[in-house]
C-alpha cells in the first residue's frame, strides 16, 4: 500500500477548518507569523506552501522578513513583540539561522506557548516527558499521524529510526516511545545498519541521502516512512529511500513528494489552533 500524505493532511484539514469557524465565531482570528532571516530558497518555498495551506484553511499570516545580517538582540527583540502581540497565536521561524546568530538565546525568546514548532527547551522536554500540553516538532508529528491515519498501530512494534537529528530522528523516537512502541535509533556510526532495518515492523528514514535506503535494508513485511526530502542527479524530488527498488516488496512505504513532506505544514497549523485556544480559552 502506497500510504499517501495528502490523504491524511485533507482530513486534518477538515477537523482544522472546524476548529476555526468555532474560533472565529468567538470573534477570534487565529493567525501565524512567519519570520524568516535572509531570502533561502527552500525557505521561501516552504513559506509559499504554508500561505496557500494557511488561505484554504482560513487563518491568517504575517511575515516578518529580516536580513541576513541582523543582529541576536534585534531579532530577540522581533520574537519579543510577536510573544507580545495577542492577535499573533504562533511562531514559525526558519532554520538554520546564519552562523553570528546566537541560536540559543533565540531559542529561548520565543514564548513556549506560542513555540509551534518545538524550538523552544521547554517544548523539547515536554516532548521527552510525554507531556501533551506542549507542541512536538511538525515533521515527527506528521510521521505520527500518518501512521495514525492508516491504523498502524505502534503498540510493542519494533520501530527503527535512521537518523538523530533534533528536527527529526531525536524527537520522533521520544513520540514513538510515548506510543509504546519499541525504538531503536540508528545514525551515521551503527554499526551493520541493514542488519538492523531489516528486523524492523516499522522503518522511519531520515538521514538526508537520496535514495539510501533500497531492498537490502528491508523484508516483504516492512512499513517504510520515507522523511527524506533531496534532489536527486536529473533535478528530481526524492526521498532517502529507492522507492522503485522497493515498492514491489515491502508492505507499505511513504512516496516523497506527496508523503510526510505533504502533512507537515498541515501539523504547523494544527498546532497554531492549539496555541490559539490555549491563549484565548
Ligand atoms: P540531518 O540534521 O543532516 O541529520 C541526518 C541524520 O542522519 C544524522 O543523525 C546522521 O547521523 C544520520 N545519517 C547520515 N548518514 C547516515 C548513514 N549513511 N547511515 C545512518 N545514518 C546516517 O538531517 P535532518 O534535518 O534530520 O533531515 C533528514 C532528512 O529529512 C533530510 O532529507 C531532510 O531534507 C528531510 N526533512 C524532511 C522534512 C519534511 O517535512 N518531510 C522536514 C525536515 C527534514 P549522525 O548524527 O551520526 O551524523
Amino acid at each position: 500500500l502506497i500510504l499517501y500524505g495528502k490523504e491524511v493532511a485533507d482530513k486534518l484539514s477538515e477537523e482544522i477548518i472546524e476548529e476555526v469557524k468555532k474560533i472565529k465565531e468567538k470573534g477570534i482570528e487565529p493567525k501565524l507569523a512567519i519570520v524568516r532571516v535572509g531570502r533561502n530558497e527552500s525557505d521561501l518555498s516552504y513559506e509559499r506552501g504554508a500561505i496557500k495551506r494557511a488561505e484554504k484553511l482560513g487563518i491568517k499570516v504575517e511575515v516578518v522578513e529580516l536580513q541576513e545580517d541582523i543582529k541576536t538582540s534585534d531579532l530577540v527583540e522581533c520574537l519579543e513583540r510577536i510573544n507580545n502581540d495577542i492577535y499573533i497565536h504562533g511562531i514559525l521561524l526558519f532554520r538554520p539561522l546564519p552562523k553570528h546568530i546566537d541560536e540559543n538565546t533565540i531559542k529561548n525568546s520565543i514564548n513556549p506557548i506560542k513555540d509551534i514548532d518545538c524550538i523552544n527547551p521547554i517544548n523539547v522536554a515536554k516532548v521527552m516527558e510525554g507531556d501533551k500540553t506542549g507542541f512536538a516538532p511538525c515533521t515527527p508529528s506528521a510521521v505520527i499521524e500518518i501512521l495514525n491515519h492508516y491504523n498502524i498501530d505502534l503498540k510493542g512494534k519494533n520501530v527503527v529510526v535512521v537518523g538523530r537529528s533534533m528536527v527529526v530522528g531525536k524527537p520522533l523516537s521520544m513520540l514513538l516511545l510515548n506510543e509504546d512502541a519499541t525504538v531503536t535509533v540508528c545514525h551515521s556510526k551503527t554499526k551493520n545498519l541493514k542488519e538492523i532495518t531489516k528486523k524492523a515492523d516499522i522503518l522511519i528514514v531520515a538521514i538526508g541521502r537520496a535514495k539510501y535506503i533500497n531492498r537490502e535494508y528491508v523484508n516483504n513485511k516492512t512499513i517504510l516512512i520515507d522523511v527524506g526530502i533531496n534532489v536527486d542527479s536529473v533535478g528530481n524530488l526524492c526521498g532517502d529511500v529507492d522507492f522503485e527498488d522497493v515498492k514491489d516488496i515491502v508492505s507499505d512505504i511513504t512516496p516523497v513528494p506527496g508523503g510526510v513532506g505533504a502533512v507537515t505544514n498541515t501539523v504547523l497549523f494544527k498546532n497554531l489552533i492549539k496555541a490559539c485556544k490555549l491563549q484565548t480559552e
